[in-house]
Parts: C-alpha cells; structure tokens; sequence
C-alpha cells in the first residue's frame, strides 16, 4: 500500500474513532437511561395511547436542552438540538427514531420488573400490555444519546431531531406523524436513522443490511358471505366455514404455484373467525391475512390472485353474495442507502469493534420507518443486538431459537444492549453531524464506494 492510502487510511480510522463515545461518557448517562428502561418496562401503553410514555421522554429531553414538541400525530414528538458550531448553520440535519409503543402480550419473562399491566383495547377488551418488541429498550437508548449529545456540543455540529413515533405495530404512527406536518413544521432532515433490538444478535453486536431489508407488508380482512341455517341441515344453507376452509387451502397455492421461484411471497392466514355454536351454520366467515412481498409486481400478482381466488371459491359454492376484501394497513419495504451503509459500517466498527459488526440478510418483517425513506429521506436501519451471549452460544450449539420479538418471554440482556446501544447510536450522529449537508448528500449521492483489495 502507498504511503498516501495509508496515511488516508490512518486519518479516516482516527476520525472514526474520534467519533466513537467514551466509555465514561456513556457510563455517566447509564444510570438515568437505566432507570427510565426499567419504568417504561414496567408501564407499557398500548399503540396509539403511548400518553404517559410520551410525556415522560418529552420532559427528560426538555430538560436536556433540547426543544420538545409534543402531541404531533397523535402522540408523537420531536425534540430538536440545534448547535452551529461556528459553522453559520452548514450542518446537516439528522432525525434519530425510537417507537413509543408496546404489545398486548402477557409478560412471562420472570423479570422482577415484568409488566403486569392490564388496558382497554381499540375494540374495547381488557388486555396484557408489554413491551415485547424492546421499544422501551430504543426509548432508554435514545435518552442515552441525547444526554451524551447535549453534552459534547463540540464534537458535531447542525441540527439533531430526535423523535418519538407512535403507532408502529400498527403501522399507522410514521404516517400519522408525517400527516402532521413532521418535514414541513420541522427542519426535514438529511439522513434518518433508526435501530432495532433483537435475538438474532448476541448484546455488543450490531447487523447492517445495506439494500433492501425487509418486505413490504399488506393486511387484508376478508369477509365470505354464505346462509345460515341448521347444522343438521346443511342443505338448507350455505356454509361459510366450507368456502373459508377451501378459500384457504387455495390461497397456499399462489406461493407455490403462481409466483415465480425464487421471488418473495407470503401468504399467510392469522385468524379465521366464524360461528358460535356446533349445531348453527353461521351466515359469514371473516379471515385475516398478512402477505409479504419485495418487489412491486410480485406485489401486485399476489393481492390480485388473493382476490381472484377468493371470489372464485365463493362463486363455487353458490354464495349469495361475493367476499368483501378489506386492505388494512400496509407499508412498503425499509431500504438502507448503499453509500450510507457502508459509511456507517466503518464508523460503527471503529466504535464497537470490527468483530462485533456484521452484515446480515435481509429478513420478512415489516416497518414504518419505510414512510420516511420514502419522503426522499435515505435511511439507515440496523439492528441491535439483545440476546444473552451465553445463553446465545448455548442456544446456537443446541440448534434452537432464543424468543423472538413479541414473544411473552422476549426480555434483551439489557446492560450490555443498552451501553451497545448508546455507543452505537452516538457514534453515528457524531459522524453524519459532522460536515456539511451539502458533503453529506453528494456522500449519498455518489453511491458506495468499490471495495478495492487490501
Ligand atoms: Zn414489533
Ligand atoms: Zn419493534
């Protein structure tokens, strides 16, 4: 290698590793994220009704400095950090997310600080709230990041806008927030960041995806109309429990059959709901679907096989009436810019360790961090790792999985993913606040650099 490269080479890891935070650093805002992990764990709020939560993470950024608006979308705030620097206001504008929401799951994880909470649902049931997804654990980590930020104001310079989305396991808080004026009320940020915890990754490490890194999501309700009647005489009627059994046995097929090997589709049946009693035939049978695809026609094929099917089962059987078919919500697929990616990838190595990140594939679960990379804002997503490393290494030899998000036993080996976090979180700002916006977006813009052989 020449003098020159190495020289670059030597300056960029220095930069990077500049960027990194200290471990003091980082050990003097632990106790507080700390100790606001364990109260959002121990008070989750349903999608949508995140009041308390809010408040709390208004009133923590507030007192840091930053300017806290609150209530946009619905629940959802931002909080804004501006710090020229003695650059007359050059600096990029980078937004941080977190979720605010929680699950109506039963907690079963044993923690000493496990939800018991109980709420009304959207339909009015009494259900289990928890955070079964970590976003308490993001909440906790962004409260980290802003102390640390507020702190070391010389060490970047622009406009930091932290927010806190809503809604997002029922897709609907990102938009809400974006309806609401988020990149017209506010500065519209340059880059949009975002992580996720989870069990795929041992705690310390952190996965990158550039690309495409997950699906695009459709929620579909299905309604099949049939007669009701005497369930001793079927003749007499029309049975929608049939037609839905057909329905979807036939909807399997689109996968196996219809869509191209080797393209993306899932179609999956989450509920069937039909009849009340073993001697009624009931008048109508509702299912529930969730489909994943990547690209847009496969998209297109699958919702519209979805329909074709199920009105040509209905029509078989003679139903009065054809399905009603209902799209609930839907997003779009999350993509990470390539050019950014590979940015952050140097940074977040320099920072945790070149061992501890690693290039993951891209997976079939959906986001509404998609709304905003589709406002023109490139994205960067990457995932955090939440599993116990020991008991990570035991699952991995014995070939079994640790609970997945959403599960009622799903609880992050929080002191190590927390720090992992923070540390993860302020090294990125630190690098994406650190030139102009103009340098930033011709970064982007250019597209990621051709690996060269060391
Ligand atoms: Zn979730
Ligand atoms: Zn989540």
């Amino acid at each position: 290698m020449k003098l020159a490269k190495l020289l670059l080479l030597a300056s960029l890891v220095a930069a990077a590793c500049a960027q990194a935070p200290a471990s003091k650093e980082i050990e003097a805002v632990y106790p507080d994220a700390r100790a606001l992990y364990v109260d959002l764990h121990q008070n989750p709020e349903l999608s949508s009704h995140e009041t308390q939560t809010a408040a709390k993470l208004a009133s923590r950024l507030r007192g840091l400095g930053y300017e806290v608006t609150e209530h946009v979308g619905g629940t959802g705030i931002v909080a804004i950090l501006k710090n020229d620097g003695g650059k007359n206001g050059a600096g990029s504008t980078v937004m941080l997310r977190t979720e605010l929401d929680a699950l109506p799951v039963e907690e079963k994880t044993g923690l000493a600080y496990a939800s018991k909470v109980r709420a009304k649902d959207d339909a009015g049931h009494d259900v289990p709230v928890m955070h079964a997804c970590g976003h308490d654990l993001h909440m906790a980590s962004i409260l980290g990041t802003a102390e640390i930020m507020a702190h070391s104001k010389d060490t970047w310079h622009g406009t930091l806008m932290l927010i806190g989305q809503p809604a997002e396991e029922t897709i609907s808080g990102a938009k809400g927030m974006l309806d609401d004026g988020l990149l017209t009320r506010f500065p519209k940020p340059d880059v949009a960041v975002a992580l996720h915890v989870g069990n795929l990754l041992p705690a310390g490490m952190v996965g990158i995806t550039p690309g495409v890194l997950n699906t695009n999501a459709d929620s579909l309700r299905i309604t099949i109309y049939g007669k009701g009647g005497h369930g001793s005489a079927p003749h007499t009627a029309i049975d929608p429990i049939v037609i839905a059994a057909r329905t979807i046995l036939a909807l399997q097929t689109i996968a196996s059959r219809e869509v191209k090997p080797g393209e993306l589709a899932v179609v999956t049946v989450g509920y069937i709901q039909a009849g009340t009693k073993n001697n009624i035939i009931p008048d109508q049978a509702e299912l529930g679907l969730t489909v994943r695809t990547r690209k847009v026609e496969v998209r297109k094929q699958v919702l519209a096989a979805i329909a074709r099917i199920t009105k040509a089962e209905a029509e078989a059987a003679g139903a009065p009436r054809p399905p009603l078919i209902e799209q609930r919500e839907a997003t779009d697929l999350v993509y990470n810019d390539p050019a950014l990616a590979q940015r952050l990838r140097g940074v977040l190595e320099a920072a945790l360790g070149k061992e501890n990140v690693v290039t993951e594939e891209a997976h079939t679960a959906s986001e509404d961090f998609s709304y905003f990379v589709e406002q023109g804002i490139p994205g960067f997503y990457f995932s955090l790792g939440g599993a116990d490393p020991g008991k990570f290494a035991e699952a991995k030899a014995a070939g079994t999985m640790l609970p997945s998000n959403h599960s009622s036993l799903f609880a992050p080996d929080v002191d190590p993913a927390l720090r992992t976090g923070i540390a993860a979180e302020v090294a990125v700002l630190r690098n994406l606040l650190n030139g102009s916006a103009e340098e930033l977006r011709k970064t982007i813009a250019a597209g990621p650099a051709a690996q060269s052989a060391p």
